[in-house]
């Protein structure tokens, strides 16, 4: 079980002061004066540990980051403008062209579009398979990958990916493993499960609020023989031996977030922080509130079928009690059989707001197919679970059986 007391003390403890200002202090600037020549000099050469340019990071910022660092056991973090932004940063940072990237699961539209059609136009390629094809896992492996890439649970196909074992064999074929963790904070740790970076859209629910956009990876420690270190990652080598142990956070820092600016501003941060004080209590209660719904309209709404990891009909659900002994998050879907039918559905409920968003406060749901899935054509709708009645849903805040009863009488009205 996820020890949630010890983050209920954590979090709180960790945003704010306890002198001067409570609250985290937001520094806006975009630039800071540096006392002489010779600190100038210092910053630059990373001897001194002040602020250099807000492109590479600000003091609201930098607190943000030791704060998530700190819940992942983490050796340093880098916020970044958006979730995209934080994924866009490491696969820049760490890739070249010529290289290949395995997709392994359900993966959310963003991160599809980015792997299918924009990454390969700068020569990076990227396949995708099933959780569970290990032979071909291996297979791609053996042949000299560069990365591999996952999400702790698909979104919104929710296969749940056996991260542990996938992390085995990316440490034995010398692979770097990137875990997206967007859905399920605090009640999974990729990065203790052996994964070498971790990325967050900070939007969803560590955020909570629908108030802020923002993104974070986070980065183990270089080791002495490090996979890091072997001829895949050559052209990182020079950073590496400058860097040592730091090094993971250094690559993203000069090789992307300098040059590409995908970076976090300060006000974002400040939101994220206070969304961040509450983030234990939260998912704590979304995950316990998502299965108690999902358990209690599994088999109960008329057209409409549900999907979950706590249900026995799921093909994970024994993996589910496994490695999410707390519940997976916010996230469950339905499937009303036709667009017809779940816009009716969607269109009869009275607590759910309609968006695009997830891992907020709120229970939020939207169809698949005709929003975010809309450029999408057959084949990629079928790789990523995304069927014609398809509507994601994320549990909020509210009381479950509202959420229950307004899902009822919603379904009687679909005909
Ligand atoms: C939302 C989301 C992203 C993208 O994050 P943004 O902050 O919207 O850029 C990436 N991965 C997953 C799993 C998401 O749900």
């Amino acid at each position: 079980m996820i020890d949630f007391e010890h983050f209920h003390t954590l979090l709180p403890q960790s945003v704010g002061s306890k002198s001067g200002a409570v609250a985290p202090t937001i520094t806006p600037s975009a630039a800071f004066g540096y006392e002489d020549a010779q600190q100038a000099e210092g910053i630059f050469s990373g001897n001194i540990a002040k602020p250099l340019y807000a492109r590479m990071g600000n003091p609201t910022n930098a607190n943000l980051e030791s704060i998530l660092s700190k819940i992942e056991d983490a050796k340093g973090a880098i916020v970044t403008s958006s979730g995209m932004g934080a994924i866009s940063m490491v696969l820049t940072a760490y890739l070249k062209s010529g290289d290949e990237v395995l997709c392994i699961g359900g993966f959310f539209g963003g991160t599809y579009a980015l792997m299918t059609e924009t990454m390969p136009r700068f020569g990076i390629s990227a396949d995708f398979c099933d959780v569970d094809d290990f032979e071909i896992i291996e297979k791609k492996l053996q042949n000299g990958l560069s990365m591999v890439l996952v999400e702790s649970i698909g979104n919104p196909n929710l296969k749940l990916p056996d991260i542990e074992k996938i992390a085995t064999l990316c440490n034995r074929y010398n692979t770097l493993l990137l875990v997206d963790n967007t859905a399920t904070p605090l009640l999974l740790q990729p990065l203790k499960m052996g994964a070498d970076i971790l990325i967050y859209s900070t939007t969803k629910n560590i955020s909570g609020h629908s108030a802020s956009l923002g993104g974070v990876a986070l980065f183990r420690t270089v080791k002495e023989e490090d996979k890091l270190k072997t001829e895949k990652y050559k052209h990182l080598h020079k950073i590496i031996d400058k860097m040592g142990s730091k090094a993971m956070i250094a690559i993203s820092k000069k090789r992307a977030l300098r040059d590409f600016g995908m970076t976090a501003n300060a006000f974002g941060s400040f939101i994220t922080m206070l969304g961040l004080e509450t983030l234990s209590l939260r998912i704590e209660r979304v995950s316990k509130s998502t299965e108690i719904i999902a358990k209690a309209l599994d088999g109960k709404l008329e057209h409409v079928s549900v999907r979950h990891p706590s249900l026995n009909s799921h093909e994970h659900h024994a993996r589910y009690k496994e490695i999410f002994p707390s519940g997976s998050g916010s996230l469950m879907t339905l499937d009303a059989g036709t667009k017809e039918k779940a816009f009716k559905f969607l269109n009869h409920t009275k607590l759910i707001t309609q968006t695009a968003n997830i891992g907020d406060n709120r229970t939020l749901a939207l169809h698949m197919k005709s929003t975010i899935y809309s450029d999408f054509d057959t084949k990629d709708l079928k790789v990523l679970g995304i069927t014609d009645g398809l509507i994601r849903v994320s549990i909020g805040l509210e009381n479950p059986k509202d959420i229950i009863n307004d899902f009822i009488q919603a379904s009687k009205l679909i005909n």
